[in-house]
Formats: C-alpha cells, sequence, structure tokens
C-alpha cells in the first residue's frame, strides 16, 4: 500500500533508485522528506521519447506523471498522463542531461514550477487529503506556476498507470494558447531542451 510505503524510505523510493546507477547519472539520490510545502515540477525531457514530467509534492516524495503531450491550457484536450516511479522531493530542481545508457537518458529542464492547492472535495465538500485522493484515482489540484495557472484534473483509466490530464473549467481556461509550442524555455534557465542537449554532460562528475 502507498501509505505504508512512503513511511519506509526504503519503499518509497525504492523503484526510483533501483533504475540509477548514481555513479553515472547526476540526478538526485534524494530520500523521503516530510513537508508542509506543496510544490510541482513539469519537466520537459527529451528522451527516447520526448515528454512531460508532471510531480506534485506529497507524502515525502515527488508522485509522477509521463505526460506524452504535456499539459494543455485548453479543457477539450485530455492528455494521456502515464503515472511512473515517485521522484525525490530534491528532483523539483533538476535539469540536466542524463548520460547515454541511463535510465530516461537525454536532456531535461524545468519547464515550469510553483505551488498548487488540492482542491479534490468529496460529495460534501470536505476536502480529501491528497494523497488518498491519488490512491482513489481522481484528483484536483489548483496550479500557481510560471506558465500554468489554474486548476487541473488527473483521472485514473481503471486500475492501471493510465491517467488522464485535463484543464478545468475556469477562467485561466485557454483554448486558443498552446504554451509548450510558444514558451518552451526552462524557467529556471531560460535554454531550451535542445540547448542543454548541445552543452552535454554539464555538471556532471
Ligand atoms: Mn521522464
Amino acid at each position: 500500500m502507498r501509505h505504508a510505503a512512503t513511511r519506509d524510505e526504503k519503499g518509497a523510493l525504492a523503484a526510483y533508485q533501483s533504475k540509477r546507477d548514481f555513479r553515472v547519472t547526476n540526478e538526485p539520490e534524494g530520500r523521503l522528506r516530510e513537508t508542509n510545502e506543496h510544490r510541482f515540477v513539469i519537466q520537459k525531457h527529451a528522451a527516447s521519447t520526448l515528454h512531460y514530467d508532471f510531480r506534485l509534492e506529497c507524502a515525502g516524495v515527488l508522485m509522477s506523471w509521463a505526460v506524452p503531450k504535456g499539459p494543455s491550457t485548453d479543457p477539450s484536450q485530455r492528455r494521456l498522463a502515464l503515472r511512473t516511479e515517485d521522484h525525490p522531493i530534491d528532483y523539483l530542481d533538476f535539469e540536466g542531461v542524463i548520460p547515454e545508457g541511463q535510465y530516461g537518458a537525454g536532456a531535461v529542464i524545468v519547464w515550469d514550477t510553483g505551488r498548487y492547492r488540492n482542491m479534490t472535495r468529496d460529495n460534501d465538500g470536505t476536502e480529501v487529503p491528497l494523497e488518498r485522493a491519488l490512491e482513489q484515482g481522481h484528483a484536483k489540484v489548483w496550479l500557481e506556476g510560471q506558465k500554468l495557472i489554474g486548476g487541473y484534473a488527473l483521472t485514473r483509466l481503471g486500475t492501471g498507470t493510465r491517467w488522464l490530464l485535463v484543464k478545468t473549467r475556469d477562467e485561466h481556461a485557454n483554448s486558443r494558447r498552446n504554451l509548450t509550442r510558444t514558451a518552451p524555455e526552462s524557467v529556471l534557465s531560460g535554454r531550451t531542451v535542445e540547448q542543454v542537449r548541445t552543452s552535454g554532460a554539464k555538471g556532471h562528475a
């Protein structure tokens, strides 16, 4: 059970750590860190297939989804989001090149980051804690990013790893914007994922 696993550092991040050789990759090894913060990050990741990794700080880790087409500001666009292994909170500002031969090899930039509020409510209007909402397969968050603002819904399809990420209908919904195209750069460094890739494994030991 996820709840039990997050109380146990090895259990919470075992999948993440077992996929990576930290003598080779400069990704953070990381550890479980209970915080009272509610941060999110969306990393553009030019791996063998380009995708956007959406991560929410929750229960001491970053709960994560790979979104092949990236997030949309258009509520009619339902974006497939594949649940991936929990990442350590230190991954929030990771930007760089994962070396060839390593899991997820390719360039990563912080495409957007900021804070979120949990908007998930039960039928009585009572807030459902995010960890439980995700266990139950449906959550709503309000993002306060540098690019993305407003409500987003995450809904699991059946019992597997397939979810949908959809913009909710609020004052920040906009069907004419295409931020992944018009604002491709990192909010941390201003670099594009292509610039990070050609700069090589900068900062890598
Ligand atoms: Mn990825």
